[in-house]
């Protein structure tokens, strides 16, 4: 473990700090304290003025930009904002990376990250802990790539075999990371899911499900389409409970973790 964390911190002074430090001169980063967040520019002709957002779940702040305001104006608008932004952000959750020892609810259930920089494979799940091979700094996203492999794989399952049951035909499951919603359905049959669900309970992926596999029926909330959800799924109103009360949480997961090295903002 202090073996790979150091050739982490080596790694990462070593690659992509030239890159960082373009992100820094860029405007893409603002440094506040020890923290480095993320900006996000974004153009919208009908703002009347510079706005900032706070994107909770990716933990960025997006810059909303007038037709007529450049990224520099942007980038020191949010900067005499800063506290502002130091403000909300402390509000926020703390992220949990996906790190070597850390926990990841796996289908519900806490499973330890394992860093196997010596084995072959990429990711595996055995014993209760989520093992990946490779180098450290590519651990992150490789756990990612994996709970959406995994997403893709158990939920096009469960859709096709409700779908199924009620005569429809699901056309394609796309597996995404959504803000404010945990499914999406199309008119033309498409399905649309966060890979995020893999990190709540089974139960909850299924009532998830089967809430978008229903809407292939019934294309509104009224009584038939929640008599369909139940005949599909068992645990509905456990389920959106638990959503209520935990939704906001697996938002946690895969955020933070980047420490700051020795940078500094000019403004
Ligand atoms: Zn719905």
């Amino acid at each position: 473990m202090a073996r790979a964390r150091k050739r982490s911190t080596a790694a990462r002074r070593r690659r992509p700090l030239r890159r960082r430090l373009k992100r820094l001169a860029q405007g893409q980063i603002l440094a506040l304290d020890d923290r480095r967040i993320p900006l996000i520019y974004k153009k919208n002709s009908l703002a009347h003025r510079i706005i900032l957002r706070l994107d909770q779940s990716a933990g960025n702040i997006v810059v909303v930009l007038p037709r007529r305001a450049s990224r520099a104006q942007g980038r020191r608008f949010a900067y005499t904002n800063r506290s502002w932004i130091r403000e909300r952000l402390n509000l926020l959750p703390e992220g949990i990376p996906f790190a070597p020892g850390k926990l990841l609810p796996f289908l519900g259930e806490p499973h330890r990250i394992r860093h196997r920089p010596k084995a072959r494979g990429v990711v595996w799940c055995a014993d209760g802990e989520i093992h990946v091979a490779g180098r450290v700094e590519h651990l992150a996203r490789r756990v990612e790539d994996w709970l959406k492999l995994e997403a893709r794989r158990e939920i096009a399952e469960v859709a096709h075999a409700k779908a199924a049951l009620i005569g429809k035909l699901v056309k394609r499951v796309r597996i995404r990371d959504p803000k404010t919603r945990w499914a999406s359905c199309s008119g033309s049959g498409e399905l649309a899911f966060s890979w995020r669900l893999m990190l709540a309970p089974k139960f909850v992926l299924d009532y998830v499900v089967a809430h978008e596999v229903a809407h292939l029926r019934e294309m509104n909330h009224g009584p038939r389409f929640w008599r369909l959800v139940a005949e599909l799924t068992r645990d509905v109103k456990k389920a959106r409970a638990w959503l209520a009360d935990h939704g906001l949480e697996l938002h946690r997961y895969g955020r933070g973790g980047q420490p700051a090295p020795s940078e500094s903002a000019t403004a």
